[in-house]
This record gives C-alpha cells, sequence and structure tokens, in this order.
C-alpha cells in the first residue's frame, strides 16, 4: 500500500497530527477534496478539504452518502481498527 503526503493536519477529535494517506482500493490515488479518510489515532471519519487539510465528517454527512459509500468507508474504518490491534488484511 503506497502512502501519499499530505498538508500536516491535526485530527479535530484527537488532535494526532495526520500527514499522509493510502487508498486502499487504488494505490496510486491521491487524495482530492471531499474525498474522506478514517484517522489512524481515533478511527474517526474525516473529510479532504480544498487545501488537502482535514476536517470532521458528521453522522448526517455520513448518513446521506450512497450505502455502497457506505460500506466502503465503514469497512476502511474498521480495517484501520484491525490494522491497529495487530490483524493483518490481505489487500
Ligand atoms: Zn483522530
Amino acid at each position: 500500500m503506497k502512502s501519499e503526503r499530505i498538508k500536516p493536519s491535526a485530527c479535530p477529535h484527537c488532535g494526532k497530527v495526520l500527514d499522509c494517506a493510502s487508498c486502499l482500493d487504488e494505490p496510486e490515488a491521491k487524495p482530492k477534496k471531499g474525498d474522506l479518510s478514517v484517522c489512524v489515532g481515533c478511527n474517526s471519519i474525516l473529510a479532504f478539504e480544498d487545501d488537502l487539510s482535514l476536517r470532521s465528517f458528521s453522522h448526517d454527512e455520513l448518513n446521506s452518502l450512497p450505502d455502497e459509500h457506505k460500506r466502503v468507508i465503514l469497512r476502511t474504518r474498521q480495517m484501520a481498527l484491525d490494522m491497529k490491534s495487530g490483524f493483518s488484511w490481505k489487500i
């Protein structure tokens, strides 16, 4: 999995400074405004802004996503939790 450097940005929930992002489905993808991410510190769902800083992504915003997009971000969130606990996904 390839990581892309992003503008260092503190997670609005836990304060962890995030400076890179990885796309699980498309290793060469670069983040852009509106893409979603998961904080490696607290597992919160975040959204990229114009300058690639990160902002909170609300439950209302999550609920307004199409079901397929919801499944992808929730699966990503679960994978991040599993990786923190030592479980290894084969992707
Ligand atoms: Zn966080």
